[in-house]
């Protein structure tokens, strides 16, 4: 904490070595663009090891900004200010950790027994950082090898900004191997409940299994979404489809007043949490079941089931640029699917967390199911993600959650 007069911290946090930058490559970094790929550096002038700090600079050597270096990476440096004078120290990490729990606190999203994500890797200035609060537990992702190599100097800094009792560290397979992070077995911190924690959000109650479901354990991305859709439910038959842990079902039954709803996750354990989650909020009027959503689709329409309201919102479809077209056809399929069940003014809300389909793209595929079923689809509300998940204009990225409330005429 006291790096002026200690000599060791010094060269772990000023730079040591420098990546120069190819001619004319300077340009998006300028535009404090957070990830510098290995095809825009021309050499290394130094042996940075991985997770190091470096400067990155132009091919004449002028000061760009400053970063994390990973060799394994086709992110080879990821950047963390634009100021020469500051080191990534343990006061920068701490500065960059209140700002983004601060900017929670502002939005309201501060209940004790509330959840929320704290720290939004590139959109709260810290790449390869994700931290979720769940009550007084925190639930926390590192997905940069040089945030892993962070992680003890982070933790007591979360600790600190969130009050929180207690953490636990997970790690993603998928970008472990992308940033040849080693999958370490889960690693915790504090005091943890012995089962899930317990957390409300818009008044209801949901379980919560830290770190062991899908994300970190629950989408909080939809958090405000659960709720627009919810106003639109009154009096339906709801069909909530890739429910998860059924907080759109919970919510439009609850909240929304929704007659009856039926939700569908091809995950047991999610589709077992979902039936708890009715149970904890002493809701009887929906229904869970384990099924592939797509067969479930299909049946619905052939049993020429009718519902008020269809909910979508399915796993990513495409984590690359070549497997766009074949999102698109399922986000097509599901779509023409889940509105053929709707009656003349029915809702559809159709989500996608594939950050490679554009709202554009996402628009006209809503434009190709609308021709092909030979009815009008009116867009009502265009939303993104809760905004405790901004979206960073100089990465965007960031950005990657689409939820459409549309009116089927
Ligand atoms: N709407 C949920 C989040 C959904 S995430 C919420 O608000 O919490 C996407 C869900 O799709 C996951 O729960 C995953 O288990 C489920 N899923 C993935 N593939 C599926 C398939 N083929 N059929 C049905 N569900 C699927």
């Amino acid at each position: 904490m006291d790096s002026e007069s200690s000599s060791v911290e010094l060269p772990s946090t000023l730079a040591e070595s420098q990546v120069v930058l190819k001619p004319r490559k300077a340009r998006p970094f300028f535009g404090r663009h957070p990830w510098v790929l290995d095809s825009a550096i021309d050499h290394v002038a130094g042996q940075p090891g991985n997770g190091a700090v470096v400067d990155l600079l132009t091919d004449n050597g002028k000061f760009v900004a400053r970063g994390l270096y990973n060799a394994h990476s086709r992110i080879r440096v990821r950047l963390y200010s634009w100021s020469a004078s500051d080191r990534l120290d343990q006061e920068f990490w701490r500065a960059r950790i209140e700002r983004a729990v601060e900017h929670r606190r502002r939005l309201g999203y501060d209940a004790a027994d509330g959840a929320a994500r704290l720290v939004y890797s590139e959109a709260d200035g810290l790449s390869g950082l994700i931290v979720d609060r769940y009550g007084p537990y925190l639930v926390v992702q590192a997905t940069a090898l040089a945030m892993q190599l962070r992680v003890d100097e982070m933790l007591p800094l979360l600790a600190e900004a969130s009050g929180a009792r207690g953490i636990v560290v997970r790690a993603d397979r998928a970008l472990a191997k992308l940033e040849g992070l080693s999958v370490e077995e889960e690693r915790t911190w504090g005091e943890l409940p012995d089962g899930p924690a317990f957390i409300q959000e818009h008044g209801l109650r949901y379980g919560v299994e830290l770190g062991l479901g899908q994300k970190t354990g629950f989408y909080l991305d939809q958090r405000e979404n659960r709720l627009a859709a919810a106003r639109y439910a009154r009096g339906a038959r709801v069909l909530d489809v890739f429910c998860y842990t059924g907080g759109f079902s919970l919510a439009a039954a609850k909240l929304g007043g929704a007659s009856e709803v039926l939700g569908i996750d091809a995950s047991e354990k999610a589709v077992a949490t979902a039936r708890a989650g009715a149970e904890l909020n002493s809701i009887n009027n929906v229904r869970f079941e384990a099924a592939d959503g797509f067969d479930a689709l299909d049946e619905l329409v052939r049993r020429r089931e009718r519902f008020d309201m269809v909910i979508l919102d399915p796993p990513k479809f495409t984590r690359t640029r070549r497997s766009l077209e074949d999102a698109l056809r399922a986000y097509h399929r599901i779509n023409r699917l889940g509105a053929s069940l709707l009656p003349p003014g029915g809702i559809l809300v159709t989500c996608s967390c594939s950050g490679n389909v554009s709202r554009e793209d996402f628009l006209h595929m809503l434009a190709g199911v609308a021709q092909q079923l030979g009815r009008e689809i009116q867009i009502l509300e265009q939303r993104g993600a809760a905004p405790d998940h901004p979206t960073s204009a100089t990465c965007l990225e960031t950005e990657y959650l689409k939820c459409f409330i549309c009116r089927v005429l």
